[in-house]
């Protein structure tokens, strides 16, 4: 089992493209944002997404 995961509150993201700009595991999809990889063992770039964004609407919950 993956030790992270993203919870990604899609309808508080304002499609700024923050995140994408500083982690290769976001991309835009139209006016959104999304993830490509939701469940990883190394946080990596996924942590300067959640700092990134002005809405605060990346979570990483550590998987119990
Ligand atoms: S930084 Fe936040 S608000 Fe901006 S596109 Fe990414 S998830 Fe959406």
């Amino acid at each position: 089992m993956a030790k992270y995961k993203i919870v990604h509150d899609i309808e508080e993201c304002i499609g700024c493209g923050a995140c994408a700009a500083v982690c290769d595991n976001w991309v835009m999809e139209g006016d959104k944002a999304k993830e490509i990889e939701t469940e990883f063992d190394e946080i990596g770039c996924n942590q300067d997404a959640v700092d990134s964004c002005p809405v605060d609407c990346i979570k990483i919950v550590e998987e119990k």
